[in-house]
């Protein structure tokens, strides 16, 4: 199955994918993780959106529509793959259309701005494998500990407040008509975040009955 993750920055797409990655045994493209390794390593993509990335906007999307047609192309994207963060722009989603990439589900995650940023501002990720954590709803078992690798967890430069409101902006600007185009399609599954007061594993529930029942 080919899925994609839609829903504002800090929806909680991260984490429902990766808990449906096992289930499913697909695997999640993060275009915001691949980015971040890149920004890590320095290689020449890492350079080109480093400056877009740290000021909360969008990398071009030439640059996002390159390394997923790369990743795409990759022998573990056979049996499907859930992409998370991407698309995020038209252009992107047209891009991925014209791959050929014959997505068969779209689940938008949808949460208020206002928990938003409460979810942005608590994120804090492990440094050395990335996993994502929740100072309040989902906290490590030792403060500042990641429970998977015992590396440090940080917070992203991107989740502090004044680049948090530039991403929401970005994203009702430049992604939120996404849920138009795949509307179109009759792709669009809609997982309410019910305010905000969903649990992980109440929207985890959400989403598995979205996927069975399509
Ligand atoms: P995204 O990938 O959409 O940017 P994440 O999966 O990183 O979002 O989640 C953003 C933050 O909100 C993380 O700190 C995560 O632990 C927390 N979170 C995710 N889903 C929920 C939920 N249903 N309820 C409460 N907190 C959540
Ligand atoms: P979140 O889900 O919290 O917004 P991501 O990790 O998905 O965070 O993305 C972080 C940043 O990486 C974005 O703000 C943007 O600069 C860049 N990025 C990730 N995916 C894309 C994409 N599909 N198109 C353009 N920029 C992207
Ligand atoms: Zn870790």
């Amino acid at each position: 199955m080919k899925i994609i993750f839609l829903g504002a920055p800090g929806a909680g797409k991260g984490t429902q994918a990766e808990i449906v990655s096992k289930s499913l045994n697909i695997p999640t493209i993060s275009t915001g993780d691949m980015i971040r390794e890149a920004l890590k390593t320095g290689t020449e993509m890492g350079k080109k959106a480093k400056a877009y990335m740290e000021a909360g906007d969008l990398v071009p999307d030439q640059v996002v529509i390159g390394i997923v047609k790369e990743r795409l192309a990759l022998d573990d994207c056979k049996n499907g793959y859930i992409l998370d963060g991407f698309p995020r722009t038209i252009p992107q989603a047209e891009a991925l259309d014209a791959m050929g990439a014959d997505i068969d589900c779209v689940i938008d995650i949808e949460v208020k701005d206002e928990v938003i940023i409460n979810r942005m501002s608590g994120r804090r990720v492990c440094e050395k494998c990335g996993k994502t954590y929740h100072t309040e709803n989902n906290p490590s078992k030792i403060e500042g500990v990641c429970d998977a690798c015992t590396g440090a967890l940080i917070q992203r430069k991107d989740d502090h407040i004044d680049t948090v409101k530039k991403r929401l902006e970005t994203y009702h600007k430049e992604t939120e008509p996404l849920k138009g185009y795949y509307e179109a399609q009759g792709k669009l599954i809609e997982v309410e975040g019910k305010d905000g007061k969903g649990s992980i594993e109440a929207t985890h529930a959400l989403i598995m009955e979205a996927l069975n029942n399509r």
